[in-house]
């Protein structure tokens, strides 16, 4: 009776530890069969990996003046860490986001007065240039 019982349910084997258990009592994930232990240990490595803090301290500061000063890094930065899942990492990627569009504007702003003061001296250069010419 018991024999039959069990060939009713379909077995499937643990690919971590190698257990046989029946399949309503496994997990499924990735299209591979996990025991709860095994499966619930899996859980806690894959949130350990991706599960990653922003620097602290000293660093995070380094992390902010490298965004300021390159808005590529600082967009990476961003990316990086607004699309992790907790709250202080979206914290710290949005005020990446930030620095690093203050730094985009500084250098904007810094071409524009680039472009004007070279303006200006091509408009001097231009002005003694005639002068210039004026005499002969
Ligand atoms: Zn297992």
């Amino acid at each position: 009776m018991a024999v039959k019982r069990e060939k009713g349910k379909k077995t499937v084997v643990c690919v971590d530890c190698g257990v046989l258990l029946t399949k309503d009592k496994a997990v499924l994930e990735n299209n591979k069969y996990y025991c709860e232990r095994c499966f619930s240990s899996l859980k806690e490595k894959v949130e350990e990996k991706i599960y990653f803090y922003p620097p602290e301290g000293f660093l995070r500061i380094l992390c902010y003046i490298l965004s300021f000063l390159s808005p590529l890094l600082g967009f990476i930065l961003g990316t990086i860490y607004f699309s992790q899942n907790n709250k202080e990492n979206k914290t710290f990627g949005k005020n990446c986001f930030i620095i690093m569009a203050i730094g985009l504007g500084v250098i904007f702003a810094f071409i524009i007065f680039s472009i004007l003061f070279n303006l200006a001296l091509f408009g001097i250069n231009n002005l003694s240039f005639n002068i210039k010419e004026g005499y002969y």
